[in-house]
């Protein structure tokens, strides 16, 4: 019994230590490094895939999605702490690898997306040779698949953390649902 209530004190967050420390002693650390991860992951996949298209109108739609994703983060951060982002659990829901790298399409040179060369350094060739093509469409089915997988995510690591947390990451779940049915309406106006 003297063991238990012990075991229940040492659990118990300390009054007045910020969040991400007491949380540290729980199971809240990490739901909320899962949960920092989903968008810290969302910004980066949006800033690459921003660099790589070509297409004016794409390059907007993700700059305007990485735009969301970036203010969702200023919300986490704000209980989470801006050290959050270095023990992010990245989950691996954004396709990655088509936006990290770029390939010059005149001879295959390979170059990271965030180091895009103005011009091909094995053939010459000018900065449009590495940009890609991403469908409109393609990039609105992306926000729309990704945005529900991250909802579900935020609902679950909701559950494991403390109910001012709690409130937080059932808001920014809303919003990602939200913003999942705002991707739906502009592929549907996509389609004839
Ligand atoms: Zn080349």
């Amino acid at each position: 019994m003297l063991i238990s209530s012990r075991r229940l004190l040492v659990h118990h967050p300390i009054p007045g230590w910020p969040a991400i420390l007491t949380s540290k002693l729980g199971g809240e650390a990490d739901a909320l490094a899962k949960a920092v991860g989903a968008i810290v992951e969302g910004l980066t996949f949006y800033d690459l895939a921003n660099v790589a298209v070509a297409e004016m109108r794409v390059k907007v739609a993700f700059e305007e999605l990485g735009r969301q994703k970036k203010t969702q983060l200023a919300k986490i951060e704000a209980v989470a702490g801006t050290q959050a982002k270095q023990v992010a659990v990245l989950p691996g829901i954004y396709p990655m690898d088509a936006v990290s790298k770029v390939e010059c399409y005149v001879c295959g040179y390979a170059a990271e997306t965030k180091a895009m060369p103005s011009q091909c350094p094995s053939c010459g060739a000018a900065r449009y040779a590495f940009e890609k093509e991403i469908a409109l469409s393609k990039a609105w089915e992306i926000a729309a698949q990704t945005d529900r997988s991250i909802a579900i995510l935020l609902r679950a690591s909701a559950a494991e953390v403390s109910p001012s947390t709690r409130t937080i990451l059932e808001e920014l779940a809303r919003e990602d649902e939200g913003e999942a049915s705002q991707a739906d309406r502009q592929l549907a106006e996509l389609r004839p």
